[in-house]
């Protein structure tokens, strides 16, 4: 009897492993789940969040990648996983059993219990969270032009790290729609940055991390470094202004978007995997330490990089990655050969700083302003190939690099 290989998530991680799986003649029954119908670019989210994007533009149905002849595509919520009877529960849907497993149900976002941060600040996670963020700018120029109140112009991001600064980018690009709407010119539109830290962008050097930085302050940004936020209450920001003198400061705005970090899904936790904030340290060949059935990968999963001797950052890159080696390990095990030890060479990171500009580093190399911006876009449409194939990548990619 053919075996059942459950993959849980269809993200970048959860795709690629399907895509290697239905490669090739194998006896393999293959279910997909996913709680949505289509799979999102989450390097992209930022740009719908800040209205320079449509979600329509960074995502894609899953049936289109789904191959009906080994695969099912379930649409559902995964609740838990049973591991020792090989049970994935959905929520008010059949419970699947499985004889392979991969898990790859992404990231959530990680409040680290500051309080306030879920009542009074806006995720940016998903399709929803986004586009729940580009209806509140909205929501507040509008509110602006009856109101005239200064803080409906006000944006604060809180964390720059990457997703933060990316973001920051986007908004300086989306200020002229915003502005239009609030009926101002755009610099009347305020950006602010609250991060804790000092170095900021630490996978980078401070030279480079510093050249992305000074253009967002060139374009008006406004950085509030080493300064940890403590709580978020209703339009305000309370952060420590004084670390000696333990003092707080407030900073006001209608609008705070929460960028301060990722943590793995919580489904990973509930489940009883030893997960520290949603992720596993997994085995070389990326499965469970106890079951050799359980690949876990993606945001879920750390991998101790040798090298380093510290887990790899989660990326899509290194998610897509892991896919494609999940899947082939399976396929390895239905042949009775061993598994693989998972290695991976980072082809580099290119943070984006709006439409046409980037920094980041490609190998050994540095790479910024507009020819890095064509490198970013390059490394989309890769990925968007990775999981969606041709038809996707020409679909949905990114080809405006003439200016
Ligand atoms: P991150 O952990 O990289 O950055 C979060 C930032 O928030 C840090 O600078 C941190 O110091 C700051 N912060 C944390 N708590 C704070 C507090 N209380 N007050 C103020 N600041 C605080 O998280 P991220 O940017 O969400 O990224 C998550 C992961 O996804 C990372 O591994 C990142 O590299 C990856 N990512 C990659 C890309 C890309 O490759 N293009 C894009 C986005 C995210």
């Amino acid at each position: 009897m053919s075996k059942h290989v459950v993959i849980l998530g269809a993200g970048y991680a959860g795709l690629r492993a399907l895509h290697e799986l239905q490669k090739g003649n194998n006896d393999l029954k293959i279910t997909l789940v996913d709680q949505n119908d289509y799979h999102f670019e989450a390097t992209d989210i930022h740009e719908v969040a800040a209205g320079i994007q449509t979600s329509e533009r960074i995502t894609y149905p899953i049936k289109d990648v789904v191959k009906t002849a080994c695969t099912t595509f379930v649409q559902g919520r995964v609740e838990t996983i049973d591991s020792e009877n090989q049970l994935v529960h959905l929520k008010d849907q059949e419970a699947l059993s499985y004889d392979y497993l991969i898990v790859a149900l992404g990231y959530e976002s990680e409040s680290f219990g500051i309080p306030g941060v879920e009542e009074f600040s806006l995720k940016m996670v998903d399709i929803p969270t986004s586009e729940k963020v580009y209806q509140h700018l909205t929501e507040q120029m509008k509110a602006y032009k009856e109101t005239k109140d200064e803080n409906c112009l006000k944006i604060v991001v809180c964390g720059a790290g990457f997703t933060g600064i990316e973001l920051l980018g986007s908004l300086h690009e989306g200020k002229k729609n915003l502005a239009n709407i609030a009926g101002v010119e755009p610099e009347k539109i305020q950006l602010y940055c609250v991060e804790a830290v000092t170095r900021l962008l630490p996978m980078f050097s401070e030279k480079l991390g510093g050249y992305g930085i000074d253009h967002l302050k060139k374009w008006g940004v406004n950085f509030l470094v080493g300064k940890p936020i403590k709580e978020i209450k209703q339009d305000t920001v309370v952060y420590l202004d004084n670390q000696e003198t333990n003092e707080l400061n407030e900073l006001q705005a209608k609008t705070i978007i929460w960028t301060t970090g990722v943590s793995g899904s919580h489904v990973v936790g509930d489940s009883g995997f030893a997960a520290k904030r949603g992720r596993v340290m997994v085995q070389p060949d990326l499965t469970d330490a106890d079951h050799s059935n359980v690949y876990i990968i993606g945001d879920c999963s750390a991998v101790m990089d040798k090298e380093s001797n510290r887990p790899y950052p989660t990326t899509a890159q290194i998610s897509l990655k892991m896919g494609e080696h999940a899947g082939k390990n399976i396929k390895a095990q239905l042949k009775g050969e061993p598994t693989k030890e998972f290695t991976f060479k980072s082809l580099g990171s290119v943070a984006s700083i709006g439409n046409s500009h980037a920094f980041g580093e490609v190998g050994k190399m540095e790479v910024k302003g507009y020819p890095a911006s064509v490198i970013k876009k390059a490394i989309m449409d890769r990925s968007l190939f990775e999981t969606g194939g041709i038809k996707e990548m020409l679909a949905k990619g990114r080809f405006d690099f003439y200016r």
